[in-house]
């Protein structure tokens, strides 16, 4: 099993060949590569890499642009590779879709732990982003099954330990979650509980 899949993009054609090898060489597969920027977002989209190592100074589309759009896109994180040391630029590299920063030449010893540490943070930063979706998710469920419990309360007079207690029966007779029942009692304002009460 490959390490991470990466995609190469710089214009100069020996040192992308370079770049690939490096990768290749510790484990990596590079599974596209691209000349400029906007080749690199149609190539992301497509084989959506893991990581990207990329040129900022090409033709048609410069590095910088071309992370920012991918990173919207498909949260594809990028490490920038730059001849430049201006300011300006490591000031925008500081964006949440810059994973890291190499100044030509590139060498290995600089590549394979860049690439390491970015893949790492990348996976991590997906998961606690995965954990706040999922916590979210819970979160809008119990206030959904909140309503539907003050509807069942309302409309079946039930005190609230009762109308909790019959929706979690029904969901055990009908083998429907929590969440489904509570959508089903807000749409219909209803609930075919009187086999159970
Ligand atoms: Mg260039």
């Amino acid at each position: 099993m490959s390490k991470g899949r990466l995609m190469v993009v710089d214009d100069e054609s020996i040192l992308r060949m370079d770049i690939k090898e490096m990768l290749q060489e510790a484990g990596y597969e590079v599974v596209a590569e691209a000349n400029n920027g906007e080749t690199a977002i149609e190539l992301a989209a497509r084989h959506r890499p893991d990581l990207i190592v990329m040129d900022v100074k090409m033709p048609k589309m410069n590095g910088l642009k071309a992370a920012r759009i991918i990173y919207r896109s498909f949260d594809i994180p990028t490490i920038l590779l730059t001849a430049h040391t201006e300011e300006e630029l490591i000031a925008e590299a500081k964006e949440a879709h810059i994973f890291g920063y190499l100044v030509k030449p590139i060498t290995e010893k600089d590549l394979i732990p860049a690439v390491e540490v970015a893949i790492g943070q990348s996976r991590h930063v997906k998961s606690l982003l995965g954990n706040i979706k999922e916590m979210e998710k819970k979160m809008e469920i119990r206030k959904r099954v909140e309503k539907a419990k003050g509807i069942l309360m309302d409309v079946y007079q039930l005190n609230e330990e009762r109308a909790y207690q019959t929706m979690r029966t029904y969901c055990m007779n009908t083998r429907k979650t929590m969440g489904e029942v509570a959508e089903y009692v807000l749409k219909n304002r209803a609930l075919d509980i009187h086999s159970l009460l």
